[in-house]
């Protein structure tokens, strides 16, 4: 079967170039003539000025991204095409993490199901539609994830400001089933709760998972650990550290972090409800040292014109974090701001670690776990940088 009823959208020569090298994103620039009887989130024949064929895609119309691809040939985008991409999309995760029963199904683009996340926590599912195609397929999208799953629930997060981009309000509920109160699964050794309906992003950031357990093996002596939220790579540190300080602005995560550290009965966990950026300050003031520091702070830029004054946001918190470090302590620090790249946050600790007089090793250099697969043609699915140093 064909799609030759879908409407057709045509691209310009340069949109072809991009196309064809597997961009997975058009422009608007490069959309011509402009679609006037589309309303958005519709599946388009994509075709170049001659009008021949050259794939299928989602049609934005409020997004400065106005086609995102689905196919180079001419199938339908149907029932099977979803369930095909969806099992395609987990059968990666049966091999990269096989014992897992938390991890990230579906990671949008890079799974090639663009405007769709889906975070797996044992029986129930948080899930995130950030375009219209997937708002307006989200019944259909939940009744293939349901009948594959076999879930007791599906959580709808699609409470994410980049909504308001492709003209949706950001919402958030219970699409499916009951819902389940706090969840709690497991990294390493530790078990966490989180509350898929108000935790923040899908109520945990799981691209953190391999590095929280990474943590563990390094941490050491007194450990801090910034940004917190309820406690991932804490409780990790608090497994090999004498004493860790978890900094965390939200009173709602705090109180998690302590019910955490409960939970997994570790005693050494202090939480301080506070804005890091203060808190590395003021410590550094009263002169207090660690041994292990751990950095993982929100993104600091959404968009490329909030870049420099990220990196000076990412370089006065990596500064202190030095400065604050015993000879021979240990800094991770991460960094989920994709605008920020590996080689500019990499000069940005180099020039931390300068002001701070001190010499640092890299000792390595990590991203999401492999539940969050990069797609090779779109950088932007590579956004987490992870590093692991020694402040000599
Ligand atoms: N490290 C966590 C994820 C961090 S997300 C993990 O691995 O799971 C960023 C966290 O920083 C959020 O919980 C947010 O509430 C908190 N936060 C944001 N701004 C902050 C600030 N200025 N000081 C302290 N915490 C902050």
């Amino acid at each position: 079967m064909t799609t030759s009823t879908n409407p057709t959208v045509r691209i310009t020569r340069k949109g072809v170039d991009r196309w064809k090298a597997g961009h997975p994103w058009i422009y608007g620039a490069d959309v011509e003539p402009v679609p006037t009887s589309l309303a958005g989130g519709e599946v388009v024949r994509v075709e170049d000025q001659r009008g021949w064929f050259i794939g299928l895609a989602f049609y934005s119309k409020e997004s400065k991204i106005t086609l995102r691809w689905l196919s180079w040939e001419d199938v339908a985008i149907d029932r099977d095409f979803f369930k095909a991409r969806l099992l395609a999309a987990d059968a990666l995760r049966q091999r990269a993490c096989p014992d897992e029963t938390t991890y990230r199904v579906v990671h949008g683009e890079a799974d090639l199901l663009p405007g769709l996340v889906v975070d797996r926590f044992g029986d129930y599912l948080s899930v995130q539609f950030l375009h219209k195609a997937t708002e307006q397929r989200k019944e259909l999208l939940a009744d293939l994830l349901t009948e594959q799953f076999g879930c007791k629930a599906i959580i709808n997060r699609s409470d994410a400001n980049v909504r308001r981009l492709e003209g949706l309000e950001p919402e958030k509920g219970v699409l499916r089933g009951e819902f389940p109160g706090p969840v709690t699964y497991r990294e390493g050794h530790v078990t966490l709760e989180v509350d898929l309906l108000t935790g923040q992003k899908t109520g945990a950031f799981l691209d953190q998972r391999d590095n929280h357990v990474m943590a563990s093996e390094w941490a050491f002596g007194e450990a801090l650990d910034c940004f917190s939220y309820v406690g991932g790579f804490a409780l990790q540190l608090a497994l090999k550290a004498k004493q860790v300080t978890a900094v965390e602005i939200s009173d709602a995560a705090c109180a998690q972090i302590t019910a955490n550290a409960e939970r997994n009965k570790l005693t050494n966990v202090k939480v301080v409800s506070a804005n890091a950026f203060d808190f590395l300050r003021d410590t550094l003031d009263e002169g207090k040292k660690f041994d292990t520091i751990v950095l993982d702070p929100p993104s600091f830029a959404k968009n490329k014109g909030a870049l420099e004054a990220a990196i000076r946001g990412y370089k006065e918190i990596n500064l202190r974090a030095m400065q604050l470090l015993n000879p021979g302590g240990i800094l991770i620090t991460a960094s989920c701001t994709y605008h920020v790249g590996e080689e500019r946050f990499e000069e940005m600790l180099d020039s931390a670690a300068a002001d701070a007089k001190r010499r640092v090793q890299i000792v390595e250099k990590r991203g999401a776990g492999k539940d969050h697969p990069v797609l090779l043609s779109l950088r932007e699915t590579r956004y987490l940088k992870c590093f692991v140093l020694r402040v000599l």
